[in-house]
């Protein structure tokens, strides 16, 4: 993994999105419980005959010292990736907390990947976004109350700042899911 970290401006669009890749399913692995494999959100980047494989990513990680192990839920793509420990992908809880009751919430695939590309999340943000499961077409945010509304704000703070109309839309369509799951809890 190290050599990952240390990508210059000069590497190769295809080098750096499988870099990108391998980085996120480092964030899904730690950011998740550790010790059974479970269906992340984040897509396979497979294209076999130019349709795009729509399997997850299913990642399992054990223990530090051992690699993290992936594979794709639809196609033969897997892998192992070692040395993730205190690389920058890495999200494991530094110290215990008390799990708090979530909410598991719907939202499509589209917000899933919108949350991923937020550049300004805190670290626990991160690993609320990259535990994001799969769920059918569809994929479950597990956030507890501040969770959520922590969330709500880094997507209006960013969306605010966007000046790219589509990424905008993106992050708009995200806030309108996300504010819609808050009002529901909030009995609106
Ligand atoms: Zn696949």
């Amino acid at each position: 993994m190290n050599h990952f970290l240390d990508l210059s401006e000069d590497t190769p669009g295809p080098a750096r999105r499988l870099a990108g890749h391998l980085g996120n399913i480092v964030r899904a692995a730690t950011a998740g419980d550790a010790g059974t494999a479970w269906e992340s959100a984040l897509p396979c980047r497979r294209r076999p005959a130019n349709h795009r494989c729509s399997g997850r990513m299913i990642v399992l990680r054990t223990e530090a010292g051992s690699p993290i192990r992936w594979q794709c839920s639809v196609c033969d793509d897997e892998g192992v990736i070692s040395n993730w420990e205190d690389s920058a992908f890495d999200l494991r809880r530094r110290q215990l907390t008390l799990a708090e009751a979530a909410n598991q919430i719907v939202i499509p695939d589209e917000v899933a990947a919108a949350l991923r590309g937020l550049q300004l999340l805190d670290t626990d943000c991160k690993r609320l976004v990259f535990r994001i499961r799969a769920y059918n077409d569809h994929a479950i945010l597990a956030a507890t109350d501040d969770d959520l509304d922590e969330l709500i704000g880094f997507v209006t703070a960013e969306a605010n700042n966007e000046s790219n109309r589509r990424r905008q839309q993106r992050l708009d369509a995200a806030f309108d899911v996300l504010k819609a799951a808050a009002q529901t809890r909030d009995g609106w």
